[in-house]
């Protein structure tokens, strides 16, 4: 937490040290005399492209950020936030951000770097596209970054144009999100995802190779939720995590190998009439899919799982 450090009698750069996490950080002004008219909370959001979109409390003393805590205008965050977004002030004001430039000057790994200008650093990186497009064409030059903490201006405007002018390789920048989405797609069709507060309505909850209670703290309340109304929770995970730990079911398989879980349950559920009909085959995609996927199913269903269960 932030706070101020207590002395009997300070210096003034005593009196304006923060301590901020385990850091102790100097903020680079002086001679501010600190009123608690200068302490206000204004309320925003946060700016990073999370799912959980939590509306924050943030405290600015004299200009500068000192705390960042979850408000109640949006019942998902309730209060909280992650360690990340709470540890905002130390990333803006802390010893090891960067703010200038930096050159390389030694091997790579060997953390030698000199401070360059801006004019010297745009110079570098403006004779290194010339010559890579002269020598190899624009494609060579593959932009690489995702959403993020980018806003408006930073993804998917002025870049787009620059790059396309450049003549650089063309990416979907979303590279852990596309391939996810076209999964999801394939398998739901159109079908939207659930709702964080409708976890607390299900019957029975299956976390497949996640840890909300690491990457997901927002849902987490909503499956305990549902817990106590009685859901079940199926956990597939190689790790105990702690979700792992209170279910009733804990396939603890070998990584990897939980396609083969997947395809036997698919299999099953069809074997024994227990699959939703009318629900998959209102989502073409799902149908088709679950279909083909019962098929690869039952290769796996017999002779595996069937005998020993070499993937547990
Ligand atoms: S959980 Fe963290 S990253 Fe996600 S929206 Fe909340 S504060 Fe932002």
């Amino acid at each position: 937490m932030v706070g101020w450090v207590d002395a009997a009698k300070p210096t003034i750069n005593e009196a304006l040290t923060i301590r901020v996490g385990f850091r102790t950080i100097n903020p680079p002004y002086k001679d501010v005399q600190m009123t608690a008219a200068a302490i206000k909370t204004v309320q925003s959001a946060c700016p990073l492209d999370c799912p959980d979109a939590c509306t924050l409390d943030v405290t600015v003393e004299n200009g500068r950020v000192t705390t960042i805590t979850g408000n109640r205008i949006n019942p998902v965050t309730d209060g909280y936030i992650c360690r990340k977004v709470r540890h905002f002030p130390e990333l803006m004001y802390g010893p090891d951000r960067l703010l200038h430039p930096m050159i390389r000057t030694g091997p790579k790994g060997e953390n030698e770097f000199r401070r360059a200008t801006w004019d010297e650093a745009l110079e570098v990186i403006a004779d290194r596209f010339a010559v890579i497009r002269r020598d190899h064409g624009g494609e060579a030059i593959l932009p690489m970054c995702y959403g993020g903490s980018n806003g408006y201006l930073t993804q998917d405007s002025m870049d787009a144009r620059f790059f396309r002018r450049l003549g650089a390789s063309r990416v979907n920048r979303t590279l852990c999100a596309a391939p996810t989405t076209r999964a999801v797609r394939g398998l739901y069709g159109p079908m939207p995802g659930v709702a964080i507060p409708d976890y607390a309505l299900a019957k029975c909850i299956v976390l497949w190779g996640v840890n909300p209670a690491a990457s997901g703290i927002h849902l987490a309340p909503f499956i305990k939720v549902a817990r106590s109304n009685g859901a079940k929770l199926i956990v597939v995970d190689p790790v105990r995590t702690p979700f792992a730990s209170q279910a009733d079911v804990h396939l603890q398989v070998k990584p990897g190998t939980d396609v083969v879980v997947a395809l036997a349950m698919i299999h099953w559920l069809f074997e024994h009439k227990k699959a939703d009909l009318d629900f998959l085959n209102s989502t073409r995609n799902a149908s088709t899919n679950s279909n083909a996927e019962r098929r690869r199913g039952r290769s796996f269903v017999r002779p595996k799982l069937r005998g020993s269960a070499p993937m547990i």
